[in-house]
């Protein structure tokens, strides 16, 4: 019988900033069969969408990436915070719901016409996957898809993306 993922959600209010409520898959990780569940029903909508490569933002924008990649037998690229890359990178810069940061990836990690799925655990505001899509679409890369844990309905990051399918486990 399948999970109900949301038991495996801890949310802390006031962190990291007042007002704030976070929402931290630690426990789901911690489990190994609800992680397992959660990166099915990823590695599935992949499948389905024919994805060469997934990309996913530091840091647990990997976390979930990582293991559909393995389980697909394809690649992953990280998008890095700044300085954390060596070699040639190109950068996008976004709004967080709480302060303002950047991203990079290796400016040959996604090849022309590469059918892409970016990951992360939660959909905020939409900032960090506008970047990560723009990082991307730099290089030439098509994105088929948008996958996350959690979605934080009421901040709207669906709609800064509305132009791209988007796959969400679980809505606050
Ligand atoms: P956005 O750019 O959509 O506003 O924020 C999403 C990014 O910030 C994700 O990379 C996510 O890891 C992080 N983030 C923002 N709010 C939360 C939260 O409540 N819980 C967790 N785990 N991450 C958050």
């Amino acid at each position: 019988m399948a999970l109900d993922l949301y038991k495996y959600v801890a949310s802390y209010d006031n962190f990291p900033e007042k007002g704030v409520t976070f929402r931290d898959i630690s426990p789901l990780m911690e489990n190994g069969e609800a992680y397992h569940e959660a990166t099915d029903k990823i590695v599935r909508y992949a499948r389905d969408k024919k994805v060469d490569l997934v990309v996913g933002p530091e840091a647990r924008g990997f976390i979930v990436g990582c293991p559909v990649a393995y389980d697909l037998g394809i690649g992953f690229v990280p998008a890095r915070k700044k300085g954390k890359l060596p070699g040639k990178v190109v950068g996008a810069s976004y709004g967080l719901e709480y302060g303002k940061s950047s991203l990079y990836i290796h400016a040959d990690a996604v090849k022309p016409g590469q059918r892409v799925l970016i990951t992360d655990d939660l959909l905020a505001t939409g900032g960090t996957i506008e970047a990560t899509i723009e990082l991307v679409e730099k290089l030439g890369g098509i994105v088929v898809g948008t996958a996350f844990i959690i979605e934080i309905s009421e901040l709207k990051g669906r709609d800064k993306i509305k132009d791209y399918d988007l796959l969400s486990l679980l809505q606050y």
